[in-house]
C-alpha cells in the first residue's frame, strides 16, 4: 500500500443524510491542508453501473470525462475537491463480481476454490489501492454506499476489516449518522446512533470518527453519550448541523477541528490548512442580491407523492454556481411539461419565469409538453437553455415552427417521421438493434469547436472546448443546412464539423435560447461556474430587472 491513507465513509441510521456531501468536504478540508487527495465510490447495487437505471430509482447518472456512468456523489467529490476521476474510482457489486468471474474463467486464480469471502473483498481492496495509486493521492476517500447493517454492503464492510488489520495506521473509518430530534420527545436522540455502531462491530469495524447529522447542533452531553456508548473519544463525534448552503459543511469541519484529527489519527503532518477560496464563497452566497426565478421543464420529478429533484442534481447545482458568479439568488421550481399537453393555456404561466431550462431526458413522454414551452420561449423572449434533450426538442421545435416542417421529430419517438431532424447515429443503430444498451451510448469527453462572435463563444471566450456527453441520437446532418438557413446557428461543432453541439438564435434576435448536445452540468463547480449557465443566469438577471 505504499504510504497512502485511506478513509471509509459509512452511514448510519438512514440514507439520504449527506454521506456524500460529508466524503466530499472531508476531502477539501484535507486538500486545504496541502495533501493530495482522491476519492471511490462503492455502490452495493449489482448493476454494472448507473446507466441503467431510470432517474426515479436512482437519481441523477453522472457521466465522467472517460464516459463512466457513475452516482451523484461522484459529482460532488468533483465539485468540493476540484479533482477529475475516472471509471477506476468506482464500483459496484456488479462490476466486483463482474471482474472476479473474469479473472477466474482466465485462471487467475490458480486452480484454488473462488469464494466470496475472501475474494470479492480482496477484489474491491485492489480496486481501492489501484485507484489511489493511479490518482497517486496520499489521503484516498472511499464511501460505501447504502446503510450499515443492509446485507447488501456486508462485503465492502470486510474490506475495511480486512484492510485495517493489515494496516491499522493507514485506514480510518468515519461514520456519518443521524440523530433525530423527535417534536414529541423534545429531545435528541442518540439511540438509532449506537444501534448502527453495535452493528458494524458486528462486521468487525469500530468507526473512529462519527460525524452525527441533526437539524440543531449538538450538545455536550449528547457528544458525551455517543462518545461513551460507541467507543470514540469525544473529540471524535463531530456535529454537523443542517448547513444553509452544502458548500458550509467544509468550514463547519474545520471549524470543529476534524483535519486535525483525522491528520492526527492517520499520523500525518497537520500542514496550514487554507479555505480562503471556500470562506470567499460562502459570504458571497450569504450576500447574494435579487432573485431569478428559473422554470425546469421536465417529466422527472415524481415518487410516490415527493418530489424528487435528485434526478437533475448536478443541473440545480450549475444553476446555483452560476447565481454565485452573477451575484443573484436563483429560485427553481419544477414543472412538469405534461400539464402543457393537457391545458395548452397554462404555457402562459411561463411568462412569471426569468428563464426556462429543459434538461436531459428519453423517450416520449412529456416531450409535446417541452416543445410547446420551447416554442413559448423562443417567441416570447425568454431566456432559454436546452440540455441534450432539451437541444434536440429545440432544433425540432425550429424546424417545425420556423421551417414550416410541420412534422419534424426525432426518430426516438417516431422511426417513420417524414422529417427526422433528430437521428439516430449508426454505431448507435446497431447497439439497439443488438440489445447491446449497458454503457454504450455516446459517453464522456469530446471537443468541440466554437464559433466566434457567438452566446457560447461569449461564454466559453475560447474556441476548443471539451465538454461530457451521454445520448445516441443527432442533429440529422441532411437538415443542417436548411435549419442553419432558417436562423438557427450552430455555434459549435464537432472539430470534424459534423456533429451539432450547441444551436442557438443569433443575439440580435433573442437575449439567450441556446442549446447544447452535451451536459455542461457534470463541469460546473462552485469556485468556477459553467460558462453556458453563467450566460443564461445573466440572461434571465436581465430578464427579471426588467419585469
Ligand atoms: N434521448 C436523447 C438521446 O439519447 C437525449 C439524451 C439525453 O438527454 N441525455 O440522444
Amino acid at each position: 500500500m505504499e504510504n497512502r491513507k485511506y478513509i471509509f465513509v459509512m452511514g448510519g441510521v438512514m440514507s439520504g443524510v449527506g454521506k456524500g456531501i460529508t466524503t466530499s468536504s472531508i476531502g477539501a478540508i484535507l486538500k486545504a491542508r496541502g495533501y493530495k487527495v482522491t476519492a471511490l465510490k462503492i455502490d452495493p447495487y449489482v448493476n454494472v453501473d448507473a446507466g441503467t437505471m431510470n432517474p426515479t430509482e436512482h437519481g441523477e447518472v453522472f457521466v465522467l470525462d472517460d464516459g463512466d456512468e457513475t452516482d451523484q456523489d461522484m459529482g460532488n467529490y468533483e465539485r468540493f475537491m476540484d479533482i477529475t476521476l475516472s471509471r477506476d474510482n468506482y464500483m459496484t457489486t456488479g462490476r466486483v463480481y463482474e471482474s472476479v468471474i473474469h479473472r477466474e474463467r482466465n485462471l487467475e486464480y490458480a486452480g484454488k476454490c473462488v469464494q466470496v469471502v475472501p475474494h470479492i473483498p480482496l477484489e474491491v481492496i485492489d480496486r481501492i489501492v489501484h485507484a489511489s495509486n493511479k490518482d497517486k493521492s496520499e489521503i484516498t476517500l472511499i464511501e460505501i454506499g447504502g446503510t450499515v447493517g443492509e446485507y447488501e454492503n456486508i462485503l465492502f464492510m470486510e474490506a475495511i476489516r480486512m484492510m485495517k488489520i493489515k494496516h491499522p495506521e493507514d485506514v480510518l473509518s468515519v461514520m456519518v449518522s443521524y440523530v433525530p430530534c423527535p417534536n414529541m420527545v423534545g429531545e435528541m436522540k442518540t439511540k438509532p446512533t449506537q444501534h448502527a455502531v453495535r452493528t458494524v462491530n458486528a462486521a468487525g469495524v469500530q468507526p473512529d470518527i462519527i460525524v452525527a447529522r441533526s437539524e440543531m447542533p449538538m450538545d455536550a452531553k449528547r457528544k458525551e453519550k455517543i462518545s461513551n456508548f460507541c467507543s470514540v473519544a469525544e473529540e471524535c463525534v463531530i456535529s454537523a448541523p443542517d448547513a444553509k448552503s452544502v458548500y458550509e459543511v467544509i468550514t463547519n469541519f474545520e471549524r470543529d477541528n476534524l483535519s486535525k484529527i483525522i491528520l492526527k489519527k492517520l499520523r500525518l503532518k497537520p500542514k496550514k490548512s487554507d479555505l480562503k477560496e471556500w470562506e470567499d464563497l460562502i459570504k458571497r452566497v450569504k450576500g447574494l442580491d435579487g432573485k431569478v426565478k428559473i422554470g425546469i421543464v421536465g417529466k422527472y420529478f415524481g415518487t410516490g407523492d415527493f418530489v424528487l429533484s435528485d434526478a437533475y442534481i448536478s443541473v440545480i447545482e450549475a444553476i446555483k454556481h452560476a447565481g454565485y458568479k452573477v451575484g443573484v439568488k436563483t429560485e427553481m421550481d419544477w414543472i412538469n411539461s405534461e400539464i402543457f399537453e393537457k391545458d395548452p393555456e397554462k404555457i402562459e404561466e411561463l411568462s412569471e419565469y426569468d428563464g426556462i431550462l429543459v434538461p436531459g431526458g428519453f423517450g416520449g413522454r412529456g416531450i409535446e409538453g417541452k416543445i410547446k414551452a420551447i416554442k413559448y420561449c423562443r417567441e416570447n423572449l425568454i431566456p432559454y437553455f436546452g440540455i441534450c434533450y432539451g437541444m434536440q426538442l429545440q432544433v425540432i421545435e425550429y424546424a417545425r415552427n420556423v421551417l414550416g416542417l410541420g412534422e419534424a421529430h426525432t426518430t426516438e419517438i417516431n422511426r417513420d417521421t417524414k422529417h427526422p431532424v433528430i437521428d439516430i447515429m449508426p454505431e448507435q443503430k446497431k447497439n439497439l438493434e443488438d440489445g447491446n444498451y449497458g454503457a454504450t451510448m455516446r459517453l464522456g469527453a469530446y471537443d468541440a469547436v466554437l464559433e466566434k462572435g457567438t452566446l457560447a463563444y461569449d461564454g466559453y471566450k475560447k474556441t476548443k472546448i471539451s465538454e461530457r456527453h451521454r445520448h445516441r441520437w443527432e442533429v440529422n446532418p441532411k437538415y443542417i443546412k436548411q435549419i442553419e438557413k432558417a436562423g438557427l446557428v450552430f455555434s459549435g461543432k464537432s472539430p470534424d464539423g459534423k456533429l451539432m453541439e450547441i444551436a442557438e438564435l443569433p443575439k440580435s434576435q433573442h437575449p439567450f435560447f441556446l442549446g447544447a448536445q452535451f451536459h455542461p452540468e457534470f463541469k460546473s463547480s462552485p469556485l468556477k461556474s459553467h460558462p453556458l449557465f453563467f450566460e443564461f443566469v445573466k440572461a434571465s438577471k436581465t430578464r427579471s430587472g426588467k419585469k
